[in-house]
């Protein structure tokens, strides 16, 4: 763990923002026996984590892929939960499904005795060995970074400076991921169920490094699981937990102000309301550029958080419909034939993919309950440029673009009818203007991009270089963008006070 804590009293803390980061880091505090208040500006806890319902149909807003349950566990765990008590986790099997332009479909399960025979019927038994290799491969790189650079708090390059950073350089940690994965497989579509992953990273698998091929482990090796009632019960399970055991969360309690003391230590959060709250840390979940433009004393911020490179953004389209796909699965992945040209048109150029790669996750597939009987709940996501790249009109193209798309899936025969417009009942659009509108820099809720430049110690740590009570979590951090990677980022703020 890091060699950076806060010193001196640590009783009161104000976590700001009841996203999963915050809520890890709340739950390890309070379990710890500090006094913990979280104010959150919305309604309820989980911040990208949300749901929404309209006519009998629930959505979630945000994550649809959970990996690494064990991170939830760990959190609760912290105030002596288990995660039975409070959560339904299902693994879904398949992960994924992934459909081709060519037609082949290729089902990802995360036993790699059933995905080499998946392997072998769709790309051949020589493919199927390449792949075994590959497991051994990512499974040796996954336990090599985990513990000594994912969950840990790297506070400068010397903290990379271990036998481990040695093992990750002879095994291409640093090389391109596009690359590495080209060294196992000779398949373009099992290369591309392996690297696709980069994208939740912000970069392309070309831009991508080696290392990021343990997201690819996590979504295809470790396994994905649902929790009944969707993402969002995550949050709330995090949520009901903390206030069990003692914290107290404020909702539609916009923190405004963190003031720091006479001694340059943070000594009170101030709310858009006006009150005043006394604290001896604080946790910001909010992105590090929005919190110090907006929350902290001007001349804290890094000089390296102007030249942020952002992820890409993405579109969402939530259908509540009366169409079931001809071959339903959780999550489908619909790759267009142009896949490669995809990642330069949305984070090169600031164009819309031309021939659209689509995650369609059905969640009404494993859980019934989140469509009324006999119907079906779809959420389409859709790659796309962010506002610092591209001059998209979104608000003027947002329906036209959900059109556009329902006219990908019909023709890629997606609905038993062959339109998947058809069914269409219930209908809305989430885009890059959106996500501004929800203060996320560049209009992407992917935060910063995992560039080199923006990983491990060059990326923001969990506690801030010159303030020692003032800490961070949540996806602009350490280590990074997604459910287990925040969960984790809130476990290591708290490591900051508790050792
Ligand atoms: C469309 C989409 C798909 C995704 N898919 C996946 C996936 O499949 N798998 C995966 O692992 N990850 C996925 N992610 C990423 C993952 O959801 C996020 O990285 C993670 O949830 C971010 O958590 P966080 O802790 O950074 O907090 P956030 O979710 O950003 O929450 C921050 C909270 O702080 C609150 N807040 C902000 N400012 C203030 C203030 N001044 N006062 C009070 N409260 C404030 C906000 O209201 C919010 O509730 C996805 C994200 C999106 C949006």
């Amino acid at each position: 763990m890091s060699t950076g804590r806060v010193a001196g009293p640590t009783d009161r803390v104000v976590v700001i923002g009841a996203g999963l980061g915050g809520l890890a880091a709340a739950l390890r505090l309070t379990g710890a026996g500090r006094s913990v208040r979280v104010l959150e500006a919305s309604a309820v806890p989980g911040g990208l984590a949300g749901r929404f319902a309209q006519d009998g149909f629930s959505f979630d807003t945000g994550p649809t892929v959970l990996t690494m349950p064990s991170l939830i566990d760990d959190a609760l765990e912290s105030v002596g939960e288990r995660r039975s008590d409070w959560l339904d986790l299902r693994p879904l099997h398949p992960a994924y499904t992934a459909h081709y332009a060519d037609g082949s479909v290729l089902r990802s399960f995360s036993d790699p005795g059933e995905m080499s025979e998946e392997v072998a019927g769709v790309c051949g038994p020589r493919e199927a060995a390449n792949y075994e290799r590959l497991v051994r491969y990512l499974t040796t790189l996954f336990q090599v970074e985990y513990g000594p650079f994912m969950d840990r708090n790297l506070d400068g390059l010397s903290d990379l400076v271990r036998p481990e950073a040695a093992t990750l350089l002879r095994m291409g940690g640093l090389r391109s991921l596009d690359s590495v994965i080209r060294r196992y497989l000779d398949d373009p579509r099992l290369r591309r169920l392996f690297t696709f992953q980069a994208l939740y990273a912000g970069v392309s698998p070309r831009a991508a490094r080696a290392i990021y091929g343990v997201i690819g482990y996590l979504d295809s090796i470790a396994g994905v699981s649902y929790p009944s009632g969707g993402m969002h019960a995550v949050a709330q399970a995090l949520a009901g937990a903390v206030v069990k055991h003692g914290a107290e969360i404020s909702y539609r309690t916009t923190a405004s102000r963190v003031e720091l003391g006479a001694a340059g230590r943070v000594s009170a959060v101030v709310t858009a309301g006006g009150e005043r709250i006394p604290a001896d840390v604080v946790v910001l979940n909010v992105n590090p550029a929005t919190a110090y433009r907006d929350l902290l004393p001007p001349g804290l911020a890094p000089r390296g958080l102007r030249r942020a490179r952002y992820s890409p953004s993405a579109f969402l389209w939530h259908v509540g419909s009366s169409a079931t796909m001809p071959s339903p699965a959780h999550h489908t992945i619909s790759f267009g034939a142009a896949w490669s040209q995809t990642f330069g048109e949305i984070i090169r150029h600031g164009r819309l993919m031309s021939d659209p790669s689509l995650l369609i996750t059905n969640p009404s597939f494993t859980d019934p309950g989140a469509a009324p009987a006999g119907k079906q709940t779809y959420y389409v996501l859709a790659p796309c440029p962010n506002l610092a790249n591209s001059s998209i009109d979104w608000p003027r193209l947002s329906r036209h673009y959900a059109e556009e798309i329902a006219q990908v899936l019909d023709k890629r025969g997606f609905d038993s009818n062959g339109a998947f417009s058809s069914g269409v009942e219930v209908s809305q659009t989430v885009g890059p203007a959106d996500w501004a509108a929800a203060g996320l820099p560049a209009g992407t809720p992917f935060s910063l991009a995992h560039t080199l430049g923006q990983t491990g110690p060059l990326r923001h740590p969990t506690q801030h270089p010159a303030v020692d009570n003032l800490l961070f979590c949540g996806a602009g951090v350490q280590p990074g963008v997604g459910v287990p990677t925040v969960l984790l980022s809130g476990r290591l703020a708290a490591a900051r006070v508790t050792g």
